[in-house]
């Protein structure tokens, strides 16, 4: 079956969290304010394989397995546009952006074939998907799969830093166990956010300092906003 996808350029994606790789968080960081979001999934998910190979997976106290989604994110509220927003919902840093935007609507941490569901418009969405749009799907494959596959191998090169970092926080923060456990207890997955100081500190990057640097007036202006008009301010991160 065919399936047909185009953008209209309405922006309405680009409010909220944007997941992005390692690589882009970095070279965004003057940009977005960073954090780490863990999700949590239980196992019978149809995303359990892909998740548990690109994240890690725990064990619990009740001895069941998770698999856990381990993402460098630009972490903005639902109500919030993308800083690179511009007021004409055009990115501003089209050719720049990340990888994560161009490979929009599809999403490499789920199995290919099941990617055709990621086409409908989630409400408010003017995404076309008339047949006068291109075929962007077909037969339980992408068709202009260029920056899909780019993000994927993206996933893949990273993996052994956000193993590392897994392996780091499940044993200096005894509690994270506890937090992933809760958060599959919610209808929808909940999320555990870290630092991205625990992140530099785990992967002993090199570069932390100047990323850190970076962040600072980033989080200070951001914090200020989400403080004064939402109630962010009051969530707990848990390191
Ligand atoms: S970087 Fe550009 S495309 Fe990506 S969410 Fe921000 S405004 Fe949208
Ligand atoms: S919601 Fe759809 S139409 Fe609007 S910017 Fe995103 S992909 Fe394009």
């Amino acid at each position: 079956m065919a399936h047909h996808f185009e953008c209209t350029a309405c922006g309405k994606c680009c409010y909220g969290q944007v997941p992005l790789t390692i690589s882009d968080a970095f070279s965004h960081a003057a940009r977005f304010p960073l954090a780490l979001v863990w999700t949590p999934l239980r196992q019978g998910s149809k995303d359990y394989a892909m998740v548990a190979h690109l994240g890690t997976t725990v064990r619990l106290a009740n001895r069941k397995e998770l698999a856990v989604l381990i993402v460098p994110t630009a972490y903005i509220p639902p109500a919030f546009p993308c800083p690179a927003l511009n007021a004409d919902n055009l990115c501003s840093i089209h050719s720049n952006k990340p990888l994560r935007c161009r490979t929009m609507p599809f999403y490499p941490y789920r199995d290919e074939q099941f990617q055709a569901e990621l086409l409908t418009p989630r409400e408010g969405w003017t995404c076309d998907t008339s047949e006068s749009a291109p075929v962007v799907f077909h037969d339980k494959k992408i068709v202009f799969r260029e920056d899909f596959d780019q993000e994927r191998d993206a996933l893949e090169q990273q993996h052994p830093l956000i193993q590392r970092y897994a392996d780091y926080m499940l044993k200096y923060t005894p509690q994270l166990l506890d937090s992933l456990a809760k958060a599959t207890l919610k209808a929808k997955a909940g999320q555990v956010v870290t630092s991205l100081s625990s992140f530099l500190t785990a992967t002993r990057n090199p570069d932390a300092k100047q990323i850190a640097q970076q962040q600072l007036p980033v989080l200070r202006l951001r914090w200020l906003i989400f403080t004064a008009i939402t109630r962010i301010g009051r969530k707990k991160w848990l390191i």
